[in-house]
């Protein structure tokens, strides 16, 4: 089964500008994937265009099967994002956060609540589940975001340069988490700009530069190559 699937993937932004330039990719259910590439390649682009943030000028995309334009409520539900900007309300606390995304996803209230509970545990945030987002520190806001993506057990998490500002302790830590969660079954994609997160934690690996796809191999062959 495919996790991910894209094909011709292109995006010509309202300026003119070609961010995307036909980029095909195939990642395995199971896989932890990366995808490198310079600032600026259209690594944030391909990841809007995933969640439907950011709309294709031209291309498919299906998740698990599902595709994004014939069934997106399906395709959805099995996708978390943990964007690289904190895009939550400043004055909501961390709880009603995790718990509000869950009902986007048409969980009742009750398993909601559960569901929040066992991701602000398990991220280390549950003595903070009372705290406004804005009195949070960067690593915890961090942390709140995977929680959030987490909440409705998807079976795809994306995480947009998840690391970026992150102090090593925490980077530590955070990478060890998104081990675990893989090895549990979650199908991860990651983009940086690190070849050395990369190694760390991913099998296998997309480079994209300037809007198309240069390599597309495992992290093993690609370090031989260096
Ligand atoms: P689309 O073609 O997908 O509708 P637009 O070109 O209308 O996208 O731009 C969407 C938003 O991104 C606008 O608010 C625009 O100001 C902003 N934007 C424009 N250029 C850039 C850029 N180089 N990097 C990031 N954001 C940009
Ligand atoms: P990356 O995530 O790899 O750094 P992005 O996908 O953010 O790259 O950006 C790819 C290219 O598209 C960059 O040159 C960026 O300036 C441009 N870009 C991003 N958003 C917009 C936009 N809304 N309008 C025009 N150009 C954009």
């Amino acid at each position: 089964t495919s996790a991910l699937k894209i094909e011709g993937l292109r995006k010509t932004y309202g300026n003119g500008f070609e961010a995307l330039k036909g980029i095909s990719l195939d990642v395995a259910e199971g896989d932890f994937f990366a995808l490198l590439g310079p600032n600026g390649a259209g690594k944030s682009t391909t990841i809007g265009i995933i969640c439907s943030l950011v709309k294709k000028t031209a291309g498919r995309v299906g998740i698990f099967d599902y595709n994004i334009d014939q069934q997106p409520a399906l395709a959805k539900k099995m996708l978390g994002v943990v964007p690289q900007e904190f895009n939550f309300s400043q004055f909501e606390k961390v709880f009603d956060i995790v718990v509000n995304q869950a009902g986007y996803y048409g969980m009742p209230r009750h398993d909601a609540k559960k569901a929040a509970e066992k991701y602000l545990v398990k991220l280390g945030l549950w003595d903070k589940k009372d705290t406004a987002s804005r009195n949070l520190s960067g690593g915890m806001k961090r942390r709140l975001m995977i929680a959030r993506a987490l909440v409705h057990e998807p079976k795809l998490l994306i995480l947009d340069e998840p690391t970026a500002g992150v102090d090593i302790e925490l980077r530590r830590t955070m990478w060890s988490f998104l081990q675990e969660i893989n090895e549990a079954g979650t199908t991860i994609i990651l983009t940086t700009h690190y070849l050395e997160e990369a190694e760390s934690l991913c099998r296998n690996v997309a480079i994209i530069d300037q809007g198309n796809l240069v390599e597309n191999t495992s992290i093993k062959s690609l370090l031989q190559q260096l």
